[in-house]
Order: structure tokens, then sequence, then C-alpha cells
């Protein structure tokens, strides 16, 4: 159930009041509301000429509270500039901690919204979805999964308003749009593995607290004039072997025809016109084709796949208007949700493999996978038809449409054309995970960070010997430019096999854990996203030294040759 614009303005701020009112003087037996009761966004209320405010947001939350919608109502935590971050929990019936989300043993869902807040429809798109979901009678999705919706994420990116033609230069409106990245100018979805903003924090601390079984984050193109509503993406990275590639192959493909048959959109895979993105392939010889974007976990979907869960990236259209935005947006995240309640058992018993592969890593060396740590993209791609619209010249340096060069025009003439589609990447360095890495007593930062990504992470009373493999670095890039405030640093390396001794108050990192592929992920030196890409070991790092991780592959005879020693245990965990 959708709800139309409103004839007036004015009379619907008056029903909410109404309805508020009523509900403050808790008369005994109060009219059922009606959709004329229910809170609009602010698109809604202005024809969508605007996007919501923090303040709107916080008032729509605020109405639903107060007219008794069924939700749970709290902060991830507080933006740079002190703003909460809000989040609603829906279920039927509703659940308000993790443990009794995970006793219903229904999939919970993340969706995000605003994470670059110029891409406004997420958040606008989330808060109507989540009031005509509650608000219904019908049965719906909310029987069948466990939704924690969290509309606002960059909320201090929001509130930096200025012109569309400023802060979203490829952007259809609305006139008034907030900036991409947060308060602290880091761009929130490049902060995945470093987890530097405070609000990557928090939404860290909420993925171990929930551990969500899809997440959702909701965006606007920036690029190609093709004839998709919205675009889409799994998990780009090869580690992603759980989520990734189930999304890829057994969700998206329904989803797309979903959207079409159902919601009236055409949506594709997510990418752009190599035309359009010169350097986007290796192969120079190609002119026409389609490419998908980067594997990397700083981008929040693709890190969600190494974590063995499923990410889902939805870029809405940013050439359509506003309105077609949003209800593009909110029909794909309808669908999706819908998909996942559909698909319930299947997603569960993924989760539950997703975790307990690593496990059985530390009981049978056979059962050992290799980890993608460095990928490139595909070099064979797959001929499909791509639909695409023709600008056509004006004559004259005009500005036609926000976002179209200036001088051209949309025609809306759409074409099918053949063209190669570069969709995913393949592994170009694997790792076999060891046992567990040893960080180096000094790292304290590191082992922090570790616990922040949800790792477990142990501490060595004594020093100890064991057989495993150092690194010994041979050489160490590092980028001339500054990207997000770091100069990025890629190793190159052996590693030796040897008994390493290791200090006392060594950190020990199992890689059979959950996250057992995210752990190999951030620690190993030739990781393409890890902790020394982003200077974690800067301090640590020289030419022919060795560096400050080491692989170790039994720590079981640790266990007993520490035992022998002393009776009291030897590891420690730490503090959550
Ligand atoms: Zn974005």
């Amino acid at each position: 159930m959708r709800i139309g614009v409103p004839a007036e303005v004015r009379s619907s701020f008056l029903a909410v009041a109404t309805v508020i009112a009523l509900v403050a003087c808790t008369p005994p037996a109060p009219r059922p509301l009606t959709p004329a009761d229910y809170p609009r966004t602010r698109p809604e209320l202005t024809r969508y000429r605007e996007t919501s405010h923090y303040a709107d947001v916080r008032k729509f939350l605020d109405s639903l509270r107060a007219l008794r919608a069924p939700l749970f109502f709290g902060s991830i935590g507080k933006t740079s500039e002190g703003r909460d971050i809000p989040y609603v929990i829906a279920s039927r019936p509703l659940v308000f901690t993790a443990s009794e989300a995970k006793r219903t043993g229904r999939p919970i869902v993340y969706v995000q919204g605003n994470i670059h807040a110029g891409e406004v429809e997420g958040k606008d798109a989330l808060l109507a979805l989540i009031r005509d979901l509650t608000f219904s009678s019908k049965p719906n999705v909310l029987d069948s999964i466990v939704l924690i919706a969290v509309p606002i994420y960059n909320a201090d990116g929001n509130e930096r308003f200025a012109p569309q033609s400023v802060n979203r230069t490829e952007q259809n409106g609305p006139e008034m749009v907030g900036v991409r990245p947060n308060a602290q100018n880091l761009d929130l979805n490049r902060d995945y593995v470093k987890a530097e903003a405070p609000e990557t924090r928090a939404s860290l601390t909420m993925f171990n607290t929930w551990d969500p079984d899809v997440f959702v984050d909701l965006h606007t193109t920036d690029g190609s004039f093709h004839g998709y509503a919205l675009t889409y993406s799994p998990s780009l990275s090869p580690a992603a072997v759980f989520g990734g590639v189930y999304a890829r192959d057994s969700l998206l493909p329904v989803l797309r025809e979903r959207l079409r048959a159902r919601d009236g959109f055409e949506v594709f895979d997510y990418g752009n016109f190599i035309s359009d993105q010169p350097g986007a392939i290796a192969d120079t010889s190609v002119h026409e084709g389609w490419a998908t974007y980067d594997p990397r976990p700083r981008f929040g979907t693709n890190y969600y796949g190494i974590r063995g869960r499923i990410g889902i990236l939805s870029e809405a259209f940013s050439h359509d208007s506003l309105a077609r935005r949003i209800a593009s947006t909110y029909a794909f995240v309808n669908e999706v949700l819908s998909l996942v309640a559909e698909k319930g058992g299947a997603i569960r018993s993924l989760t539950a493999r997703a975790d307990s592969q690593p496990l059985a890593w530390g009981r049978s060396p056979d059962s050992v996978q290799m980890v993608a740590i460095r990928s490139e993209l595909i070099t064979t791609p797959r001929m499909m038809d791509v639909i695409k619209e023709d600008l056509e010249k004006t004559g004259d340096s005009s500005l036609t449409q926000p976002g179209v060069p200036r001088g051209e025009r949309r025609t809306g003439r759409f074409r099918t054309i053949r063209i190669p589609v570069y969709d995913r990447f393949t592994s170009t360095l694997d790792r076999t995970p060891p046992a567990a890495y040893v960080v180096a007593p000094g790292d304290t930062a590191v082992a922090a960070l570790l616990r922040l990504h949800g790792i477990r992470v142990d501490r060595s009373d004594s020093a100890w010997r064991a057989r495993g493999e150092s690194f010994t670095i041979d050489s160490i890039i590092t980028a001339p430019r500054t990207f997000q405030g770091h100069h990025e640093v890629r190793l190159r390396g052996r590693w030796e096999r040897g008994l390493q001794t290791l200090p006392p108050k060594s950190f020990i990192v199992s890689t059979a854990q959950p996250r057992g592929e995210l752990v190999v992920y951030l620690l190993e030196p030739e990781s393409d996203d890890g902790f020394t890409t982003w200077n974690l070991f800067d301090n640590d790092l020289k030419k022919g030294g060795q560096f400050p991780v080491t692989r170790i592959f039994d720590l079981s005879r640790r266990g007993r040759a520490a035992n022998r020693r002393s009776s009291v245990s030897t590891t420690q965990p730490l503090q959550n």
C-alpha cells in the first residue's frame, strides 16, 4: 500500500496533529486510524519538491510512535556532531532485542538510507515503507522477517543543505540536498575497513549485535544514461563466497523479473558504459561494454559479504525525478524484503554455513578454503542486452536538465544493445588461512579495531614458540596522493616457514571463528583493502624487515605447552 501525494499540505499536518492530540488524551474508544491519519514524508507533503531534513525524519518517527505504531525506536549511536542516528525495528510480533530476534528464526534484514546524504531517496522511501508495512492490517513481510531500518545514516551530511547544482551535480533534483561525506569529511562508504567515523563504528556495533542476514544500502547513481530506474549489486568481492554468490545468482535475477512484472520498473546490475569511464577495463580494444565498480570491502555491501552475509547495493537512477527515484527504491526494497521472507529458510541456513565453515578449518586441514585477498575484473564477459538512452545536441550550450551535459538533451529514445557485461571479479591472490594470526603486543589499536569488526581476539600471557610463517617485506608501495586522509600502502614480500618466537602479551586471532574470512582479509599483508592498506602497521614497516603479524599453524600445541608450565589459562579474552 502506498499513500499518494496529499491534495492539501496544511490539512494533513492538521490530521496528524489531531491524532496525536487524541492519543495523548487517551479517550476510551478512539476511532480506528485510517490512512488519512498517517504521517507523510516531506516529499509527499511538498509534491516531491523537497527531501526530509533531520528534524523531518525525527518528527515522522515521533508521529509513528504517537500513533502507537508497533515499532521499536532506538539510536545506533551519535554522529560526530552529536546527532542521534535513529533506527526502527519492525516485525510482527514486535521484537526488542537481538536475542529475541534470533529466537524467531526469521531472517534479519538491515536497510540503510542516506549514507551519501545528497542521495536522498533511500531515506524518504524507507520512511514511507516502514509506515505502510506497519499500518497494513493484511499479512505482509513483517510476519516473516525482522526489519531494522536506518533511514538517515549520514545525518550530519544530510543537514549540509545546498543547491543540487553544488552538492549533487549529476542529479535531477530536488533543489536542495545534503552532501556526500559526513561532518569529518569522510566518505562513509569507504570507511568500513578502517572505521574512523563514529557512524561506521556505530553501524559495526549494530552488525555485531544484531548480526543481520541481509544488509541493503541505498544510493543514487552518478553516471551513464541507461534505461534502468535502478541498478543493484551483490557483494563483488570473490571472498564473499556465501552471500555474494547467493545474492548474485539466486536473489537478484528474481528481483529483476519481479520489479519488471509487478512494479513496472526495469532494473539491472549496477554499472556504467565503458565509454563513460575510460580505463574501467584493462582491455583498451573494447570500446563498448558495461562494467561494474569495485570489489573492495571499504564499500559497505562488499564488506558485508566478507562477513559471510548478503549485501545488496541499490542505486536509483540519478536522471529520474525524485518522485520516480523514491518509487523505484520503495519498490526495490519492498521486493527484497518479500523475497527474503520467502527464502527465509535458505538464507538462515546460508548464514549458519558461513559461520560454521571457518570453525571446521581448525578441526580439519582438508576443510580449509582459500580466501581471495586481491582480485581483478573478469576478462571473459558475457554478452547481454543493455538499455541505453540516446542524447542529442541542442545546438547551443544550454543546460537542459541537471546532470545532462551542457549542449545536450535527453531524447527519451532507448535502444537495447548487445554488449559485453563485466559484472564480477576474479581472484588474483588467494591465501590459505592459518590456524591463527599473532599480532605484536604493542599493536593495541589493531586488536581494538579487530574487536570492533566482531572478531574475537585473545592474548597470551607468556612467550611461546610455534610452527608458522613470517612475512619478509621486499617493498613498500605508498600511494603518492591521499585518499580519505591516508596514503594507502601496498606491500610485496614473501612468507617463510619456521619456528616462530612470540613474545608475551601477543594478540592471538584464531581464524576458526565466524568471520574467519574477514580475519584473513584484514590481516594479510598483501590484501588489497586490509589494515596494512590503511596505515595501521606503518610504524612497523621496513624494507627487508618482518611484518608485525605472524601466521601460526597449530594453536593446540601452544595450549598444551603452556599448560605444562602453568595451571593458569594462558589466554585471556579481551573485554568487548
Ligand atoms: Zn552513493
